[in-house]
């Protein structure tokens, strides 16, 4: 399994990009960055994509991905909890922002949304798709993805501390999880549904009591202002746990 960050930060300036990862190139996770990311043939080859929240920085690339696809003539399907896509319809693909590309083309449509039950695997393109509840300011749940050769990812979206009972769930090789804010924002972050290094150290010790190791840990989510603090403060965490966090950036590429 091949997976690529195309956008690792919580905001978008020049050099940084909002999340979106790509697996093995046909099922994005998040779309904080797909259009600017891909070309159209690479736009073109995603067959699904899976949203974690409603929240702006992780939906925004929908319609222009839509458009995008529309004008290519191809379509992908968008899988999330009913609140993300409701959130969507009503707001971003409403007819008066942009157009409802569900209903356009008429004969194929660029775009169809499928409900998401957490906590119940579903089979999409493939890969074995387990999406689970985390802790954030609106719905929102991480997804574990699977192989066919039994390689896992678990992203977790936005998440706030508390995820033993995810952590139950899961078993991936890699964990790629937010961390949003340095020690400093500490309890901003936990109340505002987001993890600092000193969090993730606590979840990581969390999931190791539950699952017994530590997975290869790629941090993601940054505020770019705050990104060499949170990188000193990761390094004190991995010395503390040993193993391995790294910092995802745009680009990066990651072969399980
Ligand atoms: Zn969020
Ligand atoms: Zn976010």
């Amino acid at each position: 399994m091949n997976i690529k960050v195309l956008g690792a930060h919580n905001c978008e300036r020049q050099n940084f990009k909002m999340v979106s990862l790509l697996v093995d190139g046909v099922l994005a996770i998040d779309a904080g960055a797909l259009t600017s990311s891909l070309s159209l043939e690479e736009q073109r080859k995603i067959k699904a994509l899976l949203l974690t929240h409603q929240h702006y920085d992780h939906v925004r690339d929908v319609p222009a991905l839509a458009m995008s696809l529309f004008l290519g003539g191809a379509a992908t399907r968008i899988y999330s909890i009913p609140a993300a896509l409701d959130v969507l319809a009503r707001h971003l693909l409403n007819d008066e922002i942009y157009p409802d590309f569900r209903q356009k083309p008429e004969q194929n449509p660029t775009l169809s949304f499928t409900v998401l039950k957490p906590n119940k695997a579903e089979t999409i393109e493939g890969y074995t798709v387990l999406a689970v509840p985390v802790h954030h300011g609106v719905p929102t749940v991480g997804y574990q993805v699977t192989s066919g050769d039994g390689k896992s990812v678990f992203y977790t979206g936005d998440t706030g501390p508390g995820l033993a009972e995810c952590w139950q769930r899961v078993s991936p090789q890699l964990l790629i999880i937010e961390v949003t804010s340095s020690d400093r924002f500490a309890e901003w972050a936990a109340g505002a549904g987001h993890l600092t290094p000193a969090l993730l150290k606590q979840e990581l010790e969390s999931f190791q009591k539950v699952n017994g190791y530590l997975p290869r840990v790629v941090a993601v989510h940054m505020n770019p202002a705050l990104e060499e603090e949170i990188a000193a403060e990761i390094a004190a965490v991995a010395q503390a746990l040993g193993c391995s966090i790294t910092l995802g950036y745009e680009g990066m590429q990651i072969s399980i």
